[in-house]
């Protein structure tokens, strides 16, 4: 399939990478100065969605893809499918899809879980909202740079479903670390903590997978000095977006509510800035009550 790809950063560039090692031919643009093994080079985002079966795309922010969208949409050709990769806010998602499929394009919002790590080793999720005709065209791409696929619904219905998953998750780490660190005035032991809530009740990804204290349960970004990983200011960016769609759509969410604040807070006037999101634990550690 000939690829158009836009968007070659942390995420992109190794995605785009899998889909030319799998025998795609992949064009690909970055504003910035990028080099993808297999991947030739457009001198625009028009030029490398011109002629292409499918356009992916992998930015920043909501603003960046309506922007990108008004460029690539008129280039591409009637039937083409435009995925958007990226993790956007949802009107941005459903006002792309349906500039797309006005001209003609299928459209699918397809986020992704997985980090870079993921991304390079081919194994992300992908949760997609759009047609099934848009989504079936993609799902062979899928395929090749991730380990799953849900179609969950219409046009924006993938970053819906993004945004819920990672707000259960900045609200089950922060409540992970705050229990260790309560644990430790306790002076109950780490690995005691971990062999109990692990096989118990308030067991979870963040405790079991990616467990926030040093040393204690499987390999994690608390073992390497809390470098990312998953950065603080990207579960921040996750946690902003979940309550715009819950402010829009008038869903009552105080703990992702909260879990916004911690992180802003960690983020922008603490030291969290460049830290994994699990580095709450030392966070807490060093505080009391007051
Ligand atoms: P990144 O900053 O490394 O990459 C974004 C790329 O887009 C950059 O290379 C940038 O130069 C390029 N870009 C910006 N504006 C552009 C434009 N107008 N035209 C062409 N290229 C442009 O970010 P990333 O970590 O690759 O993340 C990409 C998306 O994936 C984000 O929406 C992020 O929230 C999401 N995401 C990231 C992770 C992660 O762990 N990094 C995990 C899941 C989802």
């Amino acid at each position: 399939m000939k690829i158009g790809f836009i968007g070659l950063g942390n995420m992109g560039g190794p995605m785009a990478a899998n889909l030319a090692a799998a025998g795609h031919a992949v064009v690909g643009f970055d504003m910035a100065d990028v080099a993808v093994p297999g991947v030739a080079l457009a001198e625009s985002a028009a030029a490398a969605a011109t002629g292409a079966e499918a356009v992916i795309t992998m930015l920043p922010n909501g603003a960046i893809l309506r922007a990108v969208a008004d460029q690539i949409v008129p280039a591409m050709t009637a039937g083409a499918v435009f995925v958007d990769c990226s993790t956007v806010d949802l009107d941005s998602a459903r006002a792309v899809a349906q500039q797309a499929v006005a001209a003609g394009l299928l459209a699918v919002d397809a986020p992704v879980s997985g980090g870079v790590g993921g991304a390079s080793a081919g194994s992300l999720t992908f949760m997609a909202g759009g047609s099934d005709q848009g989504f079936a065209k993609a799902a062979e791409l899928f395929d090749i740079m991730g380990q799953k696929a849900v179609h969950c619904g219409a046009s924006g219905a993938g970053q819906a479903a993004k945004i819920c998953n990672n707000m259960i998750l900045g609200v089950t780490m922060i409540a992970t670390c705050e229990a260790f660190a309560l644990a430790d005035k306790l002076g109950l032991d780490r690995q005691k903590m971990f062999d109990v809530v692990s096989t118990s009740s308030g067991y979870s990804w963040s405790m079991n997978a990616y467990c926030p204290a040093p040393g204690v349960g499987p390999q994690s970004p608390a073992d390497n000095g809390y470098a990312p990983g998953f950065a603080a200011e990207l579960m921040l960016k996750d946690l902003r977006l979940s309550q715009q769609a819950a402010e829009s759509a008038d869903a009552d969410t105080p703990m992702g509510a909260l879990a916004r604040e911690l992180y802003a807070q960690f983020v922008e006037t603490e030291d969290g800035a460049g830290k994994d999101f699990s580095a709450m634990l030392p966070r807490f550690e060093n505080r009391g009550r007051g």
